[in-house]
């Protein structure tokens, strides 16, 4: 990006100034200390003379500088580090499979919870609670999505009564940023219908791959499912350029040791892509509880939310949450149908 501060006329302005808005375009050294500093640096500002720039950290270090402990020059700017924060704490909330509390997050990130707070409104626009309760609401909409079995999506997402789950959703507000972007956000989709002996499907791809297959009962609804997966993503319905792709995905159902060669494309929290990789492990014919599962990713504790990664994977067969039970082998829920979970089953075990 080209910066504003290009040349060391304007860089001074800035440093006298203690611009903050300079924090990250460069760093500034004084010979005579031997000390560099972000350009806000609340320091006492030295003699232009005596004053040298720098590009980036490695260039000051290379000049013989040592990093101001005041302005903390050997780390990004207080910008940068308070937007780091601020993601940190959504993928925490994210990930976990639990309610977040504020205060114990807040914590856990080593700040008070008025500092977290007001940090989220600064970059985000709503609070840390608005956000959780935002973050819980979208992941139940995901999972009340396919078998209408309401309550048991709504303990999935981590709510203990349907009417917290209603209330919730009454004040719901915007989605928080960084599911945004996961709804499809400058990706360009296209997609195809096709049969299969377990029903009609919708292929979803990106240049890189498959990014979601999904299976339902007539064309509309398809298109609309797929659309509220991926509501910020340019779709286009593109038979031919996908006709072979599609017939790849067509075969992978039908005989799941071709699956594996599909390439895909699926994006989602840190957690639910590690689940949905473990979810690959398990061999055609093979099935594993939810609880083996979260312990083969190394979390044993997080066999709920193990469940509620499952119920949002977004490629149907190729990642095979269908090969996942509740404690005793019940069948427990599926996005697409109990009744399809089954078939699938019986299909790959005589297959
Ligand atoms: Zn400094």
């Amino acid at each position: 990006m080209p910066s504003i501060y290009d040349t060391d006329e304007k860089r001074w302005q800035a440093v006298q100034a203690r611009e903050s808005a300079a924090d990250g375009s460069f760093l500034y050294g004084v010979v005579t200390t031997g000390i560099y500093c972000h350009p806000s640096c609340p320091s006492r500002a030295a003699l232009k003379r005596n004053t040298r720039f720098y590009a980036n950290r490695s260039a000051a270090i290379a000049d013989g500088m040592r990093p101001c402990r005041r302005c903390r020059s050997d780390e990004p700017p207080l910008l940068e580090r308070q937007r780091q924060l601020v993601e940190k704490a959504c993928v925490l909330i994210s990930d976990s499979e639990e309610a977040v509390k504020v205060d114990a997050l807040a914590m856990q990130l080593g700040v008070s919870r008025f500092h977290l707070q007001k940090l989220f409104r600064q970059f985000l626009q709503i609070g840390p609670k608005q956000y959780i309760k935002s973050v819980r609401a979208q992941r139940a909409a995901h999972i009340l999505g396919g078998d209408g079995e309401v309550l048991d999506g709504i303990y999935e997402a981590g709510y203990h009564s349907s009417a917290a789950y209603y209330a919730d959703g009454a004040q719901r507000l915007g989605m928080p940023a960084r599911v945004y972007k996961r709804q499809g956000e400058g990706m360009h989709i296209r997609y195809a219908f096709a049969t299969t002996r377990f029903g009609k499907i919708v292929v979803a791809a990106t240049r890189i791959g498959v990014c979601s297959i999904l299976f339902g009962e007539s064309q509309t609804q398809l298109v609309e499912d797929l659309t509220a997966r991926f509501c910020k993503a340019s779709l286009v319905r593109d038979r031919e350029t996908l006709q072979q792709l599609v017939e790849q995905v067509v075969a992978g159902i039908e005989d799941p040791s071709l699956a594996a060669r599909l390439p895909l494309d699926i994006q989602g929290t840190a957690f639910q892509e590690k689940v949905w990789s473990a979810l690959r492990d398990i061999a055609p014919g093979d099935t594993a509880t939810y609880a083996e599962v979260a312990a083969s990713i190394g979390k044993p504790e997080a066999a709920r939310a193990v469940a509620s990664a499952c119920a949002a994977n977004p490629v149907a067969v190729i990642v095979p949450c269908h090969r996942v039970l509740g404690a005793g082998s019940k069948l427990a829920g599926y996005r697409w149908g109990v009744d399809r979970k089954r078939r699938l089953l019986a299909h790959e075990e005589t297959h």
